[in-house]
């Protein structure tokens, strides 16, 4: 922990978050960014504003879910952090957020079908809504992990939604992707009934990404 290995990731990480804050997707002191380390995460902490953070209130989590003494409390979200990396090998970086729209979905309990191509950022036809649980449980966590199952990025009921990938930089991109598709969506119903792609025209486009895009 506090290693100059990390250091470079923990300004990252604070980057990370104070671009949620300023892209509106962070309301208050909601939210929260974490990065794969080899023995563990880096996780910002709880309860602290972005804009105070330095690279040592970024909290070391060992793989095993145990703190290292002297660091600031780690997230309460840090249990679906956890699970991400443990079922998701490809998953180096996660963001968390109560992004406005998302959010407004997620209250809906309605998953984002394929109204629109990009959609399919996310890794699959759909992106899916978790079950509620209590913010910070084991049970929240293995719902996102379901709900995850073939995506990169899933809605929490009643809660907000989680995006993941090989970087920072990606798993932010898709945050705001979902934001930003939550909010066409949105719109959309709210002046009469999307048209959803099908299945095979969805194929296409993750062939395309598939072809085109580097995870
Ligand atoms: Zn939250």
């Amino acid at each position: 922990m506090g290693t100059d290995r990390d250091l470079f990731l923990r300004q990252q990480i604070i980057d990370t978050a104070q671009a949620l804050a300023e892209n509106g997707l962070s309301p208050g002191l909601s939210g929260n960014v974490s990065a794969r380390v080899s023995d563990g995460l880096l996780i910002t902490p709880s309860a602290m504003a972005y804009d105070a953070l330095l690279p040592e209130d970024i909290v070391f989590v060992r793989t095993d879910g145990t703190v290292p003494d002297g660091q600031r409390k780690p997230s309460t979200e840090t249990p679906f952090h956890a699970a991400i990396y443990a079922a998701f090998p490809e998953a180096c970086a996660v963001v968390h957020c109560h992004s406005p729209k998302a959010t407004a979905l997620a209250c809906l309990r309605k998953p984002l079908p394929a109204f629109h191509y990009m959609v399919s950022a996310a890794g699959g036809e759909d992106i899916r809504v978790a079950d509620y649980h209590t913010p910070g449980t084991d049970a929240l966590a293995a719902a996102a992990v379901s709900a995850l199952e073939g995506r990169k990025a899933c809605l929490l009921a009643n809660h907000g939604q989680v995006a993941f990938g090989a970087s920072l930089e990606a798993a932010f991109a898709l945050a705001l992707e979902v934001e930003t598709l939550a909010a066409m969506f949105l719109d959309a119903s709210a002046s009469g009934e999307p048209q959803i792609l099908s299945s095979a025209e969805m194929a296409d486009v993750l062939a395309l990404f598939k072809t085109y895009r580097q995870p």
